[in-house]
């Protein structure tokens, strides 16, 4: 395996040195997260099965069959559960393996939506649906899945261990990241709301779906951080609309020195502007 490697990855271009091509690392007794290079995923194992999350095969069926040799080092429980975090390919493609364990999927009803509409091959399709909040109880462990409202995506669902307090989120709370590119799928200002639900709920740490700085969880000072960045990336793109220099002198001219040594601080902020531009210069 390589020892360093330069990934090129949904959320842009970093170089990681030493840095193996998988890990699965213990959180809890019973909460363990899955990395496959920059992508991770969270999975709990109880006495009376397993629930796994995004199957993060996008293109790496070999990411896969490595999640479910990393679980079985653990347990010989049946794994009953895999959770889709939201829709986007990079998190859930390549489930099938899961599926012909006999793995039942669940996702939130917009993510089934787009899934049939894209009818992607390589996706397995949701079994079940869920729509505000539904909780999954195996093992005498706990875990809600939750939707917070529109934000990267108009189907994410976070995932919270009431008892170990515990969140997984994908994607939308990135810790001491920009925002990915110009939010493709994104909703503003939804987005906020959204953050404000998270940060409503009872957790001490999270897991990402991206890695975070040196691999670590992240906390609520993180969420209220990221959000204070868009917020900071709105009030800039509001008054440079104001003057007219939406899209490009303002993609151009705005800098937010105070978030220069997050990731894909260079590659992406002129992205994240692109978005509030669209938002206060043309009410997109
Ligand atoms: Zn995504």
């Amino acid at each position: 395996m390589a020892l360093a490697t330069v990934f090129v990855l949904g959320l842009g271009v970093r170089a990681f040195a030493a840095m193996a091509t998988f890990e699965t690392k213990k959180i809890t007794d019973n909460v363990y997260a899955f990395r496959y290079q920059f992508h991770q995923a969270m999975f709990v194992v109880t006495p009376d099965g397993v629930i796994a999350t995004d199957p993060i095969g996008f293109l790496r069926p070999q990411a896969v069959t490595t999640y479910i040799d990393e679980i079985r080092k653990i347990t010989q429980a049946p794994i009953r559960y895999v959770v889709y975090s939201h829709h986007h390919y990079d998190h859930i493609a390549g489930g099938k393996p899961f599926k012909d364990l006999g793995a039942i999927f669940i996702a939130h009803r917009n993510a089934k939506a787009h899934l049939e509409q894209l009818k992607n091959p390589d996706v397995v399709l949701p079994d079940l649906v869920v729509d505000d909040r539904t909780t999954l109880t195996l093992g005498g462990t706990r875990l809600d899945l939750i939707y917070t409202g529109r934000n990267h995506s108009d189907n994410s669902l976070v995932m919270l261990l009431p008892k170990e307090k515990l969140l997984f989120v994908v994607d939308f709370l990135p810790i001491e990241q920009v925002m990915f590119r110009n939010g493709p799928d994104g909703f503003i200002p939804d987005w906020f709301d959204s953050i404000d639900r998270v940060l409503e709920l009872d957790w001490d740490r999270m897991i990402p779906g991206h890695p975070g700085p040196g691999g670590r969880l992240g906390t609520k000072e993180d969420v209220r951080a990221y959000k204070q960045y868009m917020m900071d990336v709105s009030d800039a793109v509001k008054q440079a609309a104001a003057q007219g220099k939406c899209w490009d002198a303002a993609m151009k001219e705005i800098k937010l020195p105070k978030y220069e040594k997050w990731a894909n601080y260079d590659a992406y902020l002129p992205g994240n502007i692109e978005r509030f531009c669209s938002y206060w210069g043309r009410g997109y």
